[in-house]
């Protein structure tokens, strides 16, 4: 996937592990989320295959919205639930760095 950022910059995601990409949850799933992890780990059952199944549940629960920042001008954009990325401007114009947590 590329996006080319109105800076004239090309976010390009093709791999793993990127500084500027990350995943943004509502406060209305948060708690859910969590409390969907510890039924998985509490409650999913003894079995390999029962515990593989609830992890895959929560893999695919699909609530995550993706987001990648500009390198350049520090632009961020989101998908919207019907996939269409939406933008917010840095106040500063320039890169932030606020999903690298390295
Ligand atoms: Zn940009």
């Amino acid at each position: 996937m590329k996006i080319n950022c109105t800076c004239g910059n090309i976010i390009v995601d093709q791999t793993d592990y990127l500084k500027n990409k990350g995943y943004l949850i509502s406060d209305t799933q948060w708690f859910d989320f969590w409390n969907d992890i510890d039924n998985a780990i509490e409650k999913s059952g003894e079995s390999k295959k029962e515990k593989e199944e609830a992890c895959m549940q929560l893999r695919n629960q699909n609530i995550f919205k993706t987001l990648w920042e500009c390198t350049s001008c520090g632009k961020l954009y989101i998908d919207d639930k019907n996939g269409n990325l939406i933008s917010y401007t840095s106040d500063k114009n320039d890169y932030n760095g606020i999903l690298d947590t390295k």
